[in-house]
């Protein structure tokens, strides 16, 4: 029944020359969106509008399925779209809308039509009055009430007519593109894919980066990491993976320092590897998972011993949240099952029995110096054995 969908969104930020430009990434998006679907579609922007229409047979529920990873999206409406043949015939096409969209007739309506063809013989006010008219005839139940109808039935007469009043919520947030790109410090954990789909919900592009420890961590733990990226790269398209060897860097590292103060010394080499390849890639930040207090190398005096070793803005979009909100989030957006999965992460094999939840930086900055040259060599050798995997959805 429906052949087409009008898309919704949020105008708030978008106007002036900002305005196609967002578009235009939300158009890409959704060509993107609905590649995996079966059925074709032609998706075009019409008069400040975006449509997206069926070329024939399409599978309703997987489409609406594909468009509600989109960002950008605030609604997507299923709009069933007739040949202008004449007013009697619209006034039947409308009757038997009603019947197909509202088995319950108990309901109130309130019938909003526009004309983009403004050679249409029939003004607005006497279109809502005339279909309104034809819908209380034929369903004597339901009732008109303009000010909170439960029904807005709107019908837009262009170069054909379109019919729709179902709004089905779409994931909001801005169409990725629109925002840049930032580096994603991506672990098998809970919080990392978390924190990479809200910087991306805010339209920014996703790169990605794990610290791998071969042979500490295994194959599968960095499959884990790659089936991750896959489901986050459902929302925002392909995310390029960087996966760093970061054994030597830990085993030195575990050679020269205090163990408290391991971990902490460790996040400070990944941070700037993370950096590095960022400003590499155009990256304009770097995202995180931390969250305040959440674990030892987690609290203000630990992130601000991290943060220390990094120009670009580091982004922790869950860095208020509880644990428990975080897990509801990924439930909500399909991680968390793979993030459960119980393969060991690189942080916790060197895993002091006690690290320190204070380090003074000028402390660590101290250590690291018996780090000496070696640590840069190995940097280097790091950074060129980067493997990239493109992954995508
Ligand atoms: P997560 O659930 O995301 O793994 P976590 O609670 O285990 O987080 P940490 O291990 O302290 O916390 O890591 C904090 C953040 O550092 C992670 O959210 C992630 O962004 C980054 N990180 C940690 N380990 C790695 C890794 N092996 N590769 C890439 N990034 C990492
Ligand atoms: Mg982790």
């Amino acid at each position: 029944m429906f052949t087409a969908f009008l898309i919704k969104y949020a105008e708030i930020g978008v106007k002036g020359k900002n305005r196609y430009l967002f578009e235009d990434a939300l158009v890409h998006q959704i060509k993107y969106a609905l590649k995996k679907c079966e059925g074709n579609f032609l998706i075009h922007k019409s008069q400040g509008r975006i449509y997206v229409d069926a070329q024939g047979e399409f599978d309703f529920d997987e489409t609406v399925g594909q468009l509600k990873l989109v960002f950008g999206i605030s609604g997507i409406c299923p709009v069933v779209s007739v040949e202008d043949e004449g007013f009697e015939k619209l006034r039947e096409r409308i009757i038997q809308y009603m019947a197909d969209v509202y088995p319950d007739k108990n309901k109130t309506f309130k019938v909003h039509s526009r004309r983009a063809r403004k050679n249409y013989p029939m003004e607005s006010m006497e279109i809502n009055a005339a279909l309104g008219e034809a819908i209380l005839q034929a369903y004597p139940e339901m009732s008109v009430d303009v000010h909170e109808p439960d029904i807005l039935l709107n019908v837009e007469i262009r170069e054909k007519i379109h019919i729709y009043s179902e709004v089905i919520p779409g994931p909001g947030g801005m169409p990725v593109g629109t925002g840049g790109k930032a580096m994603l410090l991506l672990s098998g954990g809970i919080d990392s894919p978390v924190a990479g789909y809200m910087i991306a919900k805010r339209g920014v592009k996703l790169d990605a980066v794990y610290f791998h420890a071969p042979p500490y961590t295994s194959e599968r733990a960095k499959q884990k990491v790659v089936d991750l990226a896959r489901i986050v790269s459902r929302y925002t398209g392909p995310i390029y993976l960087h996966v760093i060897s970061f054994t030597d860097i830990q085993l030195y590292i575990h050679e020269k320092c205090p163990h408290e103060e391991l971990t902490i010394i460790m996040r400070r080499y990944m941070m700037r590897i993370a950096e590095h390849i960022a400003r590499e890639t155009g990256c304009l930040g770097l995202i995180t998972g931390e969250s305040i207090g959440q674990v030892a190398s987690q609290t203000m005096n630990s992130l601000m011993a991290t943060n220390e070793v990094c120009e670009l803005p580091v982004y922790r979009p869950l860095i208020g949240f509880d644990k428990q909100e975080i897990v509801e989030l990924a439930g909500k957006i399909g991680t968390f099952e793979t993030s459960i999965l119980p393969y060991e992460d690189c942080c916790t094999i060197f895993v002091a029995k006690h690290p320190v939840t204070k380090p003074n930086v000028k402390i660590i900055r101290r250590h690291e110096q018996n780090l000496d040259e070696k640590i840069e060599e190995l940097v280097r050798t790091a950074l060129d054995t980067d493997e990239l995997i493109i992954v995508e959805g």
